[in-house]
This record gives C-alpha cells, structure tokens and sequence, in this order.
C-alpha cells in the first residue's frame, strides 16, 4: 500500500494524533499472545462506529486488508496482521452504553475488559457469565471473537450463550444490527455465525449481552489429590451424580509450584493436584450438595479438602486458577498452550497422551484445565530463543491436537484457530465443512480483506 496516502486518509477520519505509522510503533501491533509475528502497515484508534464505518469502506475501496484488535491476548495469532494490514484497535471504544436491569441486558462497547463490565453489574446484584481467566485484560470484542469460555461456563455456557445482538461494520463499509435484545431472532442464526468468526466476517461495533442475577450463595471447595487421574475421577463423578457445579477446575503439579511461588493461593506443593469445585445458587440445599460432593471426594482418595471462609479466601483460591498462565513464565519464558477438548471421560487418556508427547519432545508440560468441559490446556514450557526446542514445541504442540482429535474431541475448546491451528483444521473438518466456511466467507467479504488468512485453511493445504 502507498503508505501516506493511506495514512492521510485514516488521519482525516480519526484525527492525526489517533494513527500510528512509525516502524517502532507498528512493531507493537504485529504480534499478539500466541507465537506468530506478522507486520502492521498502519494503526488506527477509533472511538465510534461511524468511524469504523468509514475506515472499512474507505480500505475495501482501495483493497487494503485489516484487523480489529481489541487486547491482543488471544492465543492463536488471531490479531497478527498478514500483508501489512491495517490494525483497526478498539481500546477507545470501551464504555458501557445501557445497564437494563428490567429486560437483564446490557450493551457495551467493543474494547471494554470483560472485568469492567462484570464490575459494573456487581454494584447493581447481576452479572456477565462468560468469565475468560483473562477477564482483567481481555475485551468483550474479542472475547465475541473468539467465543471465549470460562470456569463458570460449565453451568451457563460460552459466549456464544450470552450474546444476543451486535451492531457489525460489514466488510463492504455498510453498518447493521444483528439480533438485539429479545430473544430467538427468526431465520438463520447470524449472531451464531459471527460469534467465534475471529473477526473474519466483519466488525463489531457494540454488543448485547444476557446478564444474570447474583447467586444467592457461593460455595468454593479446594480439594487435594495425590493423583491427577483420581482429581478426574471425581470431576466425572460429580457429574454422574446430576450435579453440575458453577466450575470444576484442575492444576496439576506443574502449575501448582509456579502459581504458589507466584500468586501464593495456599496450594500445597507436593500436591500432585487440586481440584477446585464452587457452587453457586439458591442457599437451599447447597449445604447437601456439598456434602454429597465431599463424600465423592473421599471415594477417590482426597488427601484434604477445604472450603473458602468468606469472599476473601475464594478470590485468594481463584487468583491461583487466574494467574496460573502467567505464573508459569517462572519455569520457563515462554509457553506454548494447547486448548484441545475431549469427551469428559476420555480426560484420564489425554492426559497420558501429554505426559509421553512431554517426553518425546523433551519439553516439560504443566497442565490446567476446565475438567467440567473436557477442555484441556496442556502449557508447553520452552525458551523462544532455542530453535530447536521452538521446533520440538511446534511439533507436540500438533501431536497433542491430534491426540484430542483421536479421542473422539476437537483442536479448540475456545482459544480459536487464528493462524496457528488453520493445518490442524483438517483433523476435524472433512472438504465439505471447510468449503462451506470458505464459501460464507467470500460471501460475505468478498475482496477477502477482513482478517484474511486465519481460521479457514486454504483447501490446497490439505496435507
Ligand atoms: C493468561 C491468559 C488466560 C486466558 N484465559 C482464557 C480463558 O479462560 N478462556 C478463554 O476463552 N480465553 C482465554 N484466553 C485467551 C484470550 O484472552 C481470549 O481469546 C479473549 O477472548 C481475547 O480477547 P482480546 O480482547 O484479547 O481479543 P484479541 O486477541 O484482540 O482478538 C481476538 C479475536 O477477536 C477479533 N476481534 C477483536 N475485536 C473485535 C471486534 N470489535 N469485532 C470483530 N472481531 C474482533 C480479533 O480480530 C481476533 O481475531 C487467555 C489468554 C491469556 C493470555
């Protein structure tokens, strides 16, 4: 692209000081928390829809490619851009634009941090379930994009449950509504399709979201295990019995040594795994509830088990779950997180899976996991300056997924694809699935310059 005619003209939407164009500033932008690195031709900060309206028609016109961004933490090269596209960035566009406590809705910008919404619903006794472990820094925008989950999604279900309209700049330029605040919009289901689309279908602009009333009562159990298949056991267990608690969360011993010396959560460290298991709900009948699930406990062998006194001592229990994926750059600097998910029961097989692909490559994995979902995050521990182990890392990485794909699950539980998983699509998607997906999408963008290049391999790349 010519790159200060372009740049003049995003100046003249947004402002001069609102477009970033020096190498410096652009190196920033080109990678984001998965391992790819691409090349930012320009930034743009933007601060309305009609903004984004503009920039979209105006780069469609001349044939430029663009991302949104919203945090950047997504795992799989989402947000990297490809052919030095334009970086469309959201953090401006992060107020709260209705709180509707009376139709349990609320409508926000794009770039907001899923905290600060969950914050704002708190003062008023409600809340946003989708609860990424990431909330304090990821956005609702790229939490729709790539149909983040959370501990408590067990109970309530991913983003793609709670989110019921967006306000989308169409890859055209054209500004639209899809879906809105009632509830089951007749004929296709577009919000489906754009939830977890990774921005690739079009950008949103604003979003309507279910809330829900606080629970009445919250119960949070930490239980010790001296055994990781025995911590599984219990999660099948639990859920056998036709209970189905807000989270079921597994660290295994890995993870519990590098959160303890980081978050200090009160993890035992010869631990070889901690379950961590809250209900939430009505007061009745809790007490029983978790007393059955103690009892499930002691039949698989816990070492110990307590429950959080007060609010304090669950968020202490919760800040090891949250900070395990920063806590283990103290083993290594770098990791590699594989968000692949099986059939619940199959858990106790992955994770053999992972422990001889650990020993095959030579790289050390720390696994935590939403054991409720089956969805396993094996944490690839390595230096990203060794490129032989990087190439080793790579290659478990894929093995890993494919052990998933075997196991009768799939290569994303909600992290996405971007770029870093488009070959491992072909593990679970025949011709058919993939020609579909490629086939809306040229629909829809048909220049291909919406976050070309991510989620939908070319079918030429068929191994
Ligand atoms: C420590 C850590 C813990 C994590 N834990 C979890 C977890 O528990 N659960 C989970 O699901 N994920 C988790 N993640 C992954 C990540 O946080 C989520 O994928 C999150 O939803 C990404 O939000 P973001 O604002 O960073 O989006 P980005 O990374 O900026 O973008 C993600 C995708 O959404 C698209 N997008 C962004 N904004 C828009 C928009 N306005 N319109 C259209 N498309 C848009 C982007 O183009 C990109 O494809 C974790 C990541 C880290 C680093």
């Amino acid at each position: 692209m010519e790159k200060e005619h372009v740049r003049d003209a995003l100046q003249r939407i947004v402002g001069k000081e609102n477009v970033l164009w020096k190498d410096v500033d652009l190196a920033v932008y080109s990678y984001d928390a998965g391992l790819v690195k691409g090349k930012a031709g320009l930034v743009v900060f933007v601060d309305n829809s009609d903004q984004v309206a503009q920039i979209v028609s105006f780069l469609c016109k001349e044939g430029i490619s663009y991302v949104a961004r919203g945090s950047g933490t997504n795992l799989t090269g989402g947000t990297v851009p490809l052919n030095e596209g334009v970086v469309i960035e959201f953090s401006r566009m992060n107020r709260i634009l209705e709180i509707d406590i009376e139709n349990e809705r609320v409508v926000v910008e794009p770039g907001i941090y899923n905290l600060t919404v969950q914050n704002a619903l708190a003062e008023k006794g409600y809340y946003y379930a989708p609860d990424p472990a990431s909330q304090k820094a990821s956005s609702m925008g790229g939490n729709l994009g790539e149909n983040a989950g959370g501990p408590h999604c067990l109970k309530y279900g991913v983003t793609s449950n709670h989110v019921l309209g967006a306000e989308v700049v169409l890859p055209s330029g054209e500004k639209t509504w899809i879906g809105g605040k009632a509830l089951d919009a007749p004929g296709p289901d577009l919000m489906g399709l754009l939830v977890g689309s990774e921005g690739t279908l079009g950008i949103v602009t604003k979003i309507v979201c279910r809330i829900m009333r606080s629970p009445e009562r919250v119960l949070t159990m930490l239980a010790i295990y001296s055994s990781v298949e025995a911590a599984g056991q219990t999660v099948s267990d639990i859920i056998a019995e036709g209970i189905i608690p807000a989270t079921l969360e597994i660290m295994d011993n890995v993870v519990i040594r590098a959160v303890e010396a980081s978050v200090h959560a009160g993890y035992p460290l010869d631990a070889e795994a901690v379950l961590l298991i809250e209900l939430d709900g009505l007061t009745d009948g809790m007490d029983e509830q978790m007393k059955r699930i103690t009892e499930i406990c002691e039949k698989n062998g816990v070492v110990s088990h307590r429950i959080a006194k007060d609010a304090n001592e669950r968020n202490i229990l919760w800040a090891g779950r949250r900070g395990a994926f920063g806590a283990v750059a103290r083993i290594r600097p770098a990791y590699l997180v594989c968000d692949g998910t099986v059939p619940r029961t199959q858990l106790p097989k992955a994770l053999t899976e992972v422990k001889k692909i650990s020993e095959k490559y030579r790289v050390p994995i720390g696994n935590v996991f939403h054991a409720g979902d089956g969805n396993l995050h094996p944490l690839i521990l390595f230096d990203d300056r060794d490129a032989d182990e990087l190439e080793r890392v790579h290659k478990a990485g894929r093995e890993i997924l494919k052990a998933c794909a075997d196991l009768g699950g799939t290569i994303s539980g909600e992290h996405g694809i971007g770029t870093e998983k488009l070959n491992e699509m072909f593990l679970v998607f025949k011709g058919d699935d993939i020609r579909m997906m490629s086939a809306i999408k040229q629909a829809v963008d048909r220049k291909g310059l919406c976050n070309p290049g991510k989620v939908i391999p070319a079918q030429e790349a068929r191994p």
